[in-house]
């Protein structure tokens, strides 16, 4: 079975290593420290999802999901938003910008249910990895 590749895109190192650490459970991992560094990426690759963090230095995140769901060589990605901004209206502007859904920092639901919420939002067939085994 093909591993589901996941593109994080979030600037705060301590941030981005602990959803990699989850993430790594269940999916391959590729990073971005900026929407810049993701833009460059994305000429080359296509992840199956991306995990893009709101609040990022140059461009924003809701920025680059505008423009990747304006383009149609990314336009199928799913991007699903991370931030630290839980207001109504934070979270309305990201389903407006294009995301599927919204999490808030800091992660509050527990490991596999955050990794089952990703899952679930995987659009390619080939692309949902297996179960992790509960420790
Ligand atoms: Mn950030």
């Amino acid at each position: 079975m093909v591993m589901a590749t996941i593109l994080l895109v979030e600037d705060h190192p301590m941030n981005r290593k602990l959803v990699r650490d989850i993430l790594l459970f269940q999916f391959g991992v590729d990073e971005a420290a900026s929407a810049e560094a993701a833009q460059d990426y994305l000429q080359s690759h296509h992840p199956d999802l991306i995990l893009m963090d709101i609040q990022l230095p140059g461009m924003d995140g809701l920025t680059l999901t505008r423009r990747l769901k304006a383009d149609p060589a990314t336009a199928d990605i799913p991007v699903i938003g991370l931030s630290a901004h839980a207001l109504k209206r934070d979270v309305e502007l990201a389903y407006e910008a294009g995301c599927v859904d919204y999490i808030t920092k800091p992660i509050t639901d527990d490991p596999f249910t955050f990794l089952e919420r990703i899952a679930q939002r995987l659009t390619t067939p080939s692309g949902s990895g297996t179960a992790p085994a509960r420790p």
